[in-house]
């Protein structure tokens, strides 16, 4: 027996509860994990909230990240005691995830856990900061180097922004951090940011084009958000869209695109190869320190999640929660 948080729908109403289920009623897979460390993310929030159409099939474990040691295997890959890492691929949407003590999983989604990391620091970092690397990533690929000029980061201090910032910043880049709570400055700035800016300047409305400033932008706001961003980008350089916590619209001109030669670099976590997942672990490790981590890091048990998704979806989570699922 183990604690889970179950999501239920009836006659259109979503039930949300911490309960306690048997290891015969987890889902088919090749491999059960003992979870050790779960996390909220945006996509959580949602789920357990019922305020996006995150799950789609009930009733559903939620939980998209998860850390923990194999119980059992029947894949090649993986034994009886290996410590493992997932990130997406559907689960917590489609498949059931990590908010429980158990999972079981199909072995392809899994990698090894980060040898730089324990349970908590990878849960600290989750599909936020995985995917805040693979927007660097995606920047770097697209020959964005520190020389260019001032990187933006908007959503600056949700999870993705946060890793953003600290990643950036270890990579030499000048960070410019946008955010609506100016009151986060001196927390943004610990991160790395050289410059904290309002957020309001970014989300009304704008013009096609305005003075050229970003070599590159790391966006997870989407919406006017980003169709400022991308018309404040410099000649060749790169906007990477990952997010949509203003919208899921993009008002927009192709004026920057075909003026100024600008690339807009989609960036998904969810079904990304597995070897851009080892190359995104591999490279936090070497970019992460442990005390950033604990700096953006709450830990909580698996009944606070029910309650702090409200919280994360109005924007008043600060960095990370970490659940820890035994709690
Ligand atoms: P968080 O809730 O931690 O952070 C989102 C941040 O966006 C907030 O902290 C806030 O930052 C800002 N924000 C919130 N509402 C608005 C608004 N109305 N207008 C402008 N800014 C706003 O979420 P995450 O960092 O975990 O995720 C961010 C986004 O990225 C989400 O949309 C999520 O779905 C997406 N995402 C996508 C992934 C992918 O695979 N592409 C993977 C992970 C996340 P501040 O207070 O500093 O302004």
């Amino acid at each position: 027996m183990f604690k889970a948080i179950l999501i239920d729908k009836q006659d259109e109403r979503q039930r949300v509860a911490l309960t306690t289920l048997d290891e015969s009623q987890l889902p088919d897979g090749d491999v059960t994990v003992r979870v050790e460390c779960s996390t909220l993310n945006y996509k959580d929030a949602l789920a357990i909230t019922g305020k996006g159409p995150v799950v789609r099939q009930f009733p559903m474990v939620p939980g998209i990240d998860l850390a923990g040691t194999v119980e059992q295997s029947s894949h090649d890959d993986y034994a009886p005691g290996d410590a493992v890492l997932l990130n997406g691929w559907g689960v917590g949407e489609q498949h059931w995830g990590g908010l429980a003590g158990r999972a079981r999983l199909e072995g392809r989604w899994l990698i090894p856990h980060p040898e730089a990391f324990t349970p908590r620091q990878s849960m600290a970092i989750g599909t936020a900061g995985y995917t805040a690397m693979l927007s660097v990533m995606a920047l770097e690929r697209q020959g964005v180097t520190p020389e260019h000029g001032e990187v933006l980061v908007t959503g600056a201090s949700g999870g993705v922004g946060s890793y953003a910032i600290a990643l950036l910043a270890r990579l030499g880049y000048m960070v410019v951090a946008s955010t609506g709570r100016l009151e986060e400055a001196e927390y943004l700035e610990g991160l790395g940011a050289r410059e904290v800016i309002d957020r309001r300047e970014l989300s009304e409305p704008g013009r096609p084009m305005a003075r050229e400033r970003w070599a590159g932008v790391i966006d997870s706001v989407g919406s006017h958000t980003l169709a400022n961003a991308l018309a404040a980008t410099r000649y060749g350089g790169t906007v990477a869209a990952c997010g949509l916590a203003q919208g899921m619209d993009l008002p927009a001109s192709v004026a920057p695109f075909i003026l100024r030669g600008v690339t807009l670099a989609g960036v998904d976590s969810v079904m990304r190869p597995r070897e851009d997942r080892l190359e995104a672990w591999r490279r936090l490790g070497e970019l992460l320190v442990p005390e950033q981590l604990d700096a953006i890091t709450r830990t909580i048990g698996l009944e606070d999640a029910i309650g702090e998704a409200d919280a994360l979806l109005a924007g008043r989570i600060r960095g990370r929660l970490v659940v820890d699922v035994t709690r």
